[in-house]
């Protein structure tokens, strides 16, 4: 059988770690033919679009039906590029599959975007405390595997002779990214996101590509991308990543002068910086001098 690894975000490469062991394709397929659910996770940037097309490219030759086929948005709120959620829903429904959006949603059951919740937090994520992605993107899209199971009869326990839910969820991360995801395996079981009613595995079907043939798909595939990457952004998502250096941030700013706004508000009400040492202050203060950002290089998350 095939290796299991247990799938979370990825960390800093230790000095010894090796690559994981990956799995065959071959393998895969097996697993996406007998999967109830296959969930692709679509931030409406390249490389969601990318595992898109992959990930239906190859339920195509496996002759898997197109309602087991879902796409599901994680969205932030207004803290996104602006289009991001209209974007990924014309991209799932150019592949005539169904699409689902997820929000975040409190204790009270209130939805509140990413910047709100920062500010009710009081602080900003970080790579120690990246609440960002566990409470508006993994959080909600495991209650989304909650609602499909359930619809599909596995509730509270498992029925005599009934099996756990399969569910494989479809990540568009790339070895090239990054050292911390180069050493990922191409498949997992997400143990976290299993239960006693359902398995989940993390595929990670564009894997392999590069940025180039990331793009190179883009185009061969007619489907819209995102126009931030015309502007030169490497990345879509928030506006404003905790993660992205000054210049991408500059060019962000230029664009969404509005929301940097907010942000540098949220800074001075949480007297915190958006990160250790780094105000996006700064960041405004560039914007209305007309910095040029200069090239924009891509970043890891
Ligand atoms: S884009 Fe950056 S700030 Fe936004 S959710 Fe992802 S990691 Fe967090």
């Amino acid at each position: 059988m095939f290796p299991l690894f247990v799938f979370e975000e990825p960390e800093k490469p230790k000095r010894s770690a090796e690559p994981a062991q990956q799995t065959p394709l071959a393998v895969i397929e097996a697993e996406l033919a007998a999967a109830d659910l296959i969930l692709i996770n679509s931030s409406g940037g390249k490389d969601s679009q990318t595992a898109l097309e992959e990930v239906v490219r190859t339920a195509r030759r496996l002759c898997i039906p197109k309602h087991k086929l879902v796409v599901v948005h994680a969205d932030l709120g207004v803290v996104e590029w602006p289009g991001t959620r209209e974007l990924a829903q014309e991209q799932a429904k150019h592949y005539g599959l169904r699409f689902e959006v997820v929000r975040h949603k409190n204790a009270n059951g209130e939805s509140h975007d990413l910047l709100e919740h920062i500010l009710k937090r009081g602080m900003w994520p970080d790579s120690q405390a990246r609440f960002c992605t566990s409470d508006f993107e993994r959080g909600p899209v495991q209650t989304l595997m909650t609602r499909y199971a359930q619809a599909a009869g596995r509730r509270h326990r498992l029925k005599p002779g009934q099996k756990k839910y399969r569910v494989v969820s479809c990540l568009g991360m790339r070895a090239e990214e990054s050292d911390a995801r180069n050493l990922l395996p191409n498949w997992t079981l997400n143990t976290s996101a299993s239960n006693g009613l359902r398995d989940v595995f993390n595929w990670l079907p564009i894997f392999k590509l590069t940025k180039d043939e990331v793009w190179a798909r883009i185009r061969a595939s007619g489907v819209q991308h995102h126009w931030a990457y015309d502007l030169g952004m490497p990345r879509l998502s928030c506006c404003f990543c905790i993660f992205s250096p000054k210049s991408a941030l500059i060019l962000a700013g230029k664009h969404n002068r509005e929301l940097l706004l907010r942000y540098v508000a949220a800074e001075q009400k949480m007297k915190h910086t958006f990160r250790h040492g780094f105000s996006l202050a700064e960041v405004l203060a560039a914007v209305d001098a007309n910095q040029q950002p200069g090239p924009v290089l891509d970043w890891a998350k």
